[in-house]
């Protein structure tokens, strides 16, 4: 079926529902339930064992630090963690998953009845609810590309096998398109502020299938679901979305009925196709694993790890909007990663004026970043520059336009702030008769503006400012220059 051309009324008669799969390696340094390197990019079939290739009489340990940072995302994503979680086999063949089966969990998971708030458009914010975290291996990969025999021949890579995954579910709470990648996009920056996984989907590291259904406004009940597999990046996961909902509403509006099935999403063609309907479904014959005990998760072990929870970028915004009286936008800016906004902060921490330093981030150097296509770590000015900066300007020791042209050289030469203001060491008028001069002629030449700050418009004080500022070339003692322009226009 071609991309349905639905008109906005129709469309407006139905409501989307969407649940989201996440799938995400965790970044232990060995494997779920062997030794091996959980790695990416080995050559392949290095990283294999006799348990993780599913050898007769290989058995399982459970690696530590994968429970851990299990844990860790659940209480990051307000998840309450079960004491005794067990895990399962989920029996199914394929060719990448040699032992037959996977470990993972299914009646009894880690951690239950979370949530997470994702930004709306209106400005507030809407809860989605996390049905449950579970702990997992990852399967192996089947190669189907690259090799002179590609077209007869697929090959194995057997390293990933074993690599620990949490999985995370989502409520079917999710109504567009645009909260899914707002989910997902708060989703990734809570794990990666963790540290539990890098969420790099270009690696795989950060999997997600999407469910999506669509019913008439007030009905009772959800419709059928379709889940759309083989999804690799955010904007990908919306546009999926954004086909799926008009074409399973048009289904519905021509008088079929959806079917619950798993269609496979195609980028190139920006459309789903049918990959398996209900009928083929898997019965994964669940049960509990025999070669593994209940995973203990003691209250001593969840207080420990409760401990190593760091400021989730929701409450550093509101934080960091506070203390340093941002904008919201301003304030996912500096949080984009909780390493940036380390830095950021240790450094303003140092400063005569903290909140001066997020601004001239924010502006000066966030301006011309952006004009330049740079990437704050690509800046020639550091942090510790921005905080010089910030001082000087604070000591009126240079004026903001001034600023502006130290600026301008550390961005032509790539040099820091630090070394263009100690070779340039820009001059500054403090001769208060020289300033005076100026701005008795800024004064004499602007009447209908003196008019109006004598008649009350005390705001005008700033042009004169300027103006003053700008016939000393931006060379006036900014504080000298404030106090005079307010002394001739008072007097
Ligand atoms: P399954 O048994 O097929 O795995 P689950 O009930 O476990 O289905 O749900 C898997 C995901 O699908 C969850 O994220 C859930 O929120 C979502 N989901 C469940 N039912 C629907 C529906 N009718 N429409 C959209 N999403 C749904
Ligand atoms: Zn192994
Ligand atoms: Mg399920």
């Amino acid at each position: 079926m071609p991309a349905a051309t639905l008109s906005p009324e129709v469309m407006a008669k139905y409501e989307p529902v969407i649940g989201l799969e996440v799938h995400v390696q965790l970044l232990t340094a060995t494997k779920t339930f062997c030794s091996c390197a959980n790695q990416f990019g080995s050559a392949p079939n290095t990283n294999v064992c006799p348990v993780c290739l599913g050898l007769p009489g290989a058995l399982p340990v459970l690696n530590e630090k994968a429970v851990e940072f299990a844990t860790l995302a659940s209480l990051a994503i307000n998840c309450e963690v079960r004491e005794r979680s067990i895990f399962a086999r989920k029996n199914y063949f394929y060719p990448d998953l040699p032992k037959g089966y996977q470990i993972s969990q299914f009646d009894k998971p880690l951690a239950e009845h979370g949530w997470i708030d994702v930004p709306t458009s209106d400005g507030s914010t809407k809860r989605i609810g996390i049905t449950r975290l579970h702990m997992e291996e990852d399967a192996g990969k089947s190669l189907h590309e690259g090799f002179n025999d590609s077209a007869t021949h697929t090959y194995l890579d057997l390293n990933r096998c074993g690599t620990p995954l949490a999985e995370i579910v989502s409520d079917p709470d999710i109504r567009t398109p645009d909260e899914a990648f707002e989910y997902l996009t708060r989703l990734k920056e809570i794990l990666l502020y963790c540290g539990v996984s890098d969420c790099n989907m270009e690696e795989g590291s950060l999997r997600c299938d999407a469910n999506v259904s669509v019913r008439l406004k007030g009905a009772p009940q959800f419709g059928p679901k379709v889940e759309v597999k083989n999804v690799n990046s955010f904007r990908f996961i919306r546009a999926a979305l954004e086909y799926e909902i008009e074409r399973q509403i048009e289904v519905v509006e021509s008088g079929g009925s959806n079917r619950q099935e798993t269609r496979l999403w195609n980028s190139a063609e920006g459309r789903t196709y049918t990959m398996r309907s209900k009928e083929q479904a898997h019965d994964y014959r669940y049960f509990p694993e025999p070669d593994l005990p209940p995973l203990v998760v003691s209250p001593e072990f969840l207080a420990e790890t409760r401990k190593k929870l760091p400021e989730l970028p929701e409450a550093r915004r509101a934080r960091m909007i506070a203390e340093y009286e941002l904008a919201p936008k301003d304030a996912f800016t500096l949080t984009a990663t909780r390493e940036f906004a380390d830095r950021f902060e240790a450094a303003a921490k140092t400063a005569r004026n903290p909140r001066r330093v997020a601004n001239l981030l924010l502006s000066e150097l966030g301006g011309r970043l952006r004009a330049l296509g740079l990437e704050q770590e690509q800046s020639p000015v550091s942090m510790a520059g921005l905080v010089l900066a910030a001082d000087l300007l604070d000591e009126n020791k240079i004026s903001s336009r001034q600023l502006k042209q130290l600026f301008d050289v550390c961005f032509e030469k790539g040099e820091d702030f630090a070394a263009v203001y100690q070779r340039e060491k820009p001059e500054q008028i403090t001769d208060a008769s020289a300033i005076e001069a100026m701005i008795d002629q800024v004064i004499s030449a602007n009447p209908k503006q003196v008019e109006q700050y004598r008649a009350g418009k005390k705001t005008v004080a700033g042009f004169f400012v300027g103006q003053a500022m700008k016939a000393s070339k931006g060379q006036a003692n900014p504080a000298l220059l404030n106090e005079l322009v307010t002394k001739k226009l008072e007097g």
